[in-house]
């Protein structure tokens, strides 16, 4: 133990990280506390899941550990995502529990990619753990269209949890997934809007990742299966064209978007591609599951189970330090999804809920 953390590093400012077999230093993890969602995005997940057992699920002593543990491998980012990291029961404890880390230099930026359909409830105490940045996925403005993608979910709670994040001074990033057919007909009033309000927005490429099925889903009259949804960032920004000056901003997130200044607004816009242009060869993150599977890669299905090396050797923080090197030791080089129509089954089986997204 060091500053009273547990699992927290001696000095870890300066801490070497672990570098992979491509030599891509491993400084960010990603991190799902719940496979649990309030809303059903008709591209996320299928109307009817069946989510873990709670025996299964790690306790939040369990995740700090992890997260602790990982801190000393030299990550200096975390991001809780899920499932919705903000419905998890006693999520606050856990990141009053991580923001000591940022206090003791060991960490950089604890973060959090939400729903926001409860951050009107937790953004002024985000902030006061140490949380300055949050994303918030909204694919659209419209409370009609809203509904039909979450299925579950109300466009204004959410509306008033980006107001109430903002108001809290935390700074707040639109994240987008572009669908055919669906929201392609909103992305200029998307543009404006976060124009108007400061924040940045990033389109993401719709993913092959698990079943879908339901509403929008495979197999369904009328069913929209991921061919359909499927709308390459490279059209939206062709699109995006039409209306504002786009210029390129140069590459320095460290993250996967690729950024454009938008001159009308003075705003930022992000794309994120995984299937049109991958950005496997500057990935310096690791995800870890709620049940404590570390995968290497979203698009790939190998992983360890740390959760089993915990749960073997309690306290011994160097078995699991060594499961962790371990794993990074055999992170691929990176991920091929394809999305078509023969293409039937999903790149992999696991839902962005399961690895975090
Ligand atoms: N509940 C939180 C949220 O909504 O942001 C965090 C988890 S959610 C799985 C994280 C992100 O993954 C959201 O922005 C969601 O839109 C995105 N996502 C889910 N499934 C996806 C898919 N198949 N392709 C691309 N993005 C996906």
């Amino acid at each position: 133990m060091a500053n009273g953390i547990p699992g927290a590093a001696a000095p870890a400012r300066g801490q070497p990280p672990l570098v992979d077999p491509f030599g891509r230093s491993i400084r960010y993890l990603r991190v799902s506390v719940t496979d649990r969602c309030d809303f059903r995005c008709v591209y996320c997940m299928a109307e009817e899941m069946t989510f873990l057992p709670k025996a299964q699920v790690l306790s939040l002593e369990e995740l700090e550990r992890l997260c602790g543990a990982f801190i000393q491998t030299g990550v200096r980012k975390l991001r809780l995502t899920g499932g919705e990291p903000l419905v998890r029961r006693g999520i606050m404890d856990l990141i009053r529990r991580l923001g000591r880390h940022l206090d003791a230099g060991s960490l950089d930026e604890l973060t959090l990619t939400t729903n926001g359909s409860q951050l009107a409830k937790y953004a002024t105490e985000l902030y006061a753990t140490g949380v300055r940045r949050v994303n918030v996925s909204l694919d659209t403005l419209d409370p009609d269209r809203f509904h039909a993608i979450t299925r579950w979910g109300k466009l204004a709670p959410v509306l008033d949890g980006i107001k109430a994040a903002k108001d809290a001074g935390l700074s707040v990033k639109i994240n987008c997934v572009a669908l055919r057919g669906v929201n392609d007909g909103e992305v200029h009033d998307l543009v404006a809007w976060c124009g108007r309000e400061g924040h940045d927005l990033t389109f993401i490429e719709v993913m092959p990742l698990g079943d879908i099925d339901g509403d929008m889903g495979e197999g369904n009259q009328g069913g929209m299966v991921r061919a359909d949804q499927y709308w390459p960032l490279s059209m939206l920004r062709a699109e995006l064209a039409k209306r504002w000056t786009l210029t390129d901003l140069p590459v320095s997130t460290g993250g996967p978007a690729r950024y454009a200044r938008v001159a009308e607004t003075g705003g930022r816009v992000g794309f994120i591609t995984p299937m049109t242009h991958n950005f496997c060869e500057s990935c310096n993150r690791v995800r870890l599951t709620c049940t404590g599977m570390l995968y290497m890669c979203l698009g790939q299905d190998d992983a360890a189970d740390l959760r089993a090396v915990m749960r073997g050797a309690p306290g011994d923080d160097d078995a699991l330090l060594a499961a962790i090197k371990e794993a990074i030791a055999r992170k691929p080089k990176g991920h091929d999804f394809i999305i078509d129509r023969r293409q039937k089954a999903p790149a992999v089986a696991r839902h962005m809920s399961v690895t975090g997204g």
